[in-house]
């Protein structure tokens, strides 16, 4: 019997929405440490400058800029750290995601079946 409910998934379309609306990006030791490595920049300059405390204290996020965007976000999309971005970005919406975060995401949602892409 056919699945009524076949698997999704989510392509991003790179609107950058994800990048500005204001929250923690969270990034791990290991995160750290790639990303200080990218900019070339050693391990505590790395956290001093771009890094604070999450809003539970649990660990470190990367900084905001004015008005809640990622201090990495440039222009409307461009990611200044793509290739070693941290996982919580790689993961969204796939991975995690939130109640209403379709309103604000603009990735198209695809069957795993059938390829068919819709953004619904
Ligand atoms: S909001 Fe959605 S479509 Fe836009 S960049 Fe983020 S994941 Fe991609
Ligand atoms: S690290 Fe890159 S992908 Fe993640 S929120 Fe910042 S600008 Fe967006």
């Amino acid at each position: 019997m056919k699945d009524p409910s076949p698997p999704r998934r989510y392509v991003c379309q790179r609107c950058g929405n994800c990048c500005r609306w204001p929250g923690d990006v969270r990034v791990t030791d290991e995160e750290i440490e790639k990303i200080a490595h990218h900019l070339g920049l050693p391990l505590d300059l790395f956290i001093e400058r771009y890094t604070r405390l999450n809003a539970n204290r649990t660990g470190l996020s990367l900084i905001d800029q004015d008005g809640g965007a990622c201090v990495f976000l440039k222009g409307k999309n461009e990611c200044l750290i793509q290739a070693v971005k941290p996982s919580q970005c790689a993961g969204f919406p796939n991975a995690w995601n939130f109640p209403g975060w379709r309103e604000m995401c603009e990735a198209l949602e695809v069957s795993e079946e059938d390829g068919s892409e819709s953004r619904s």
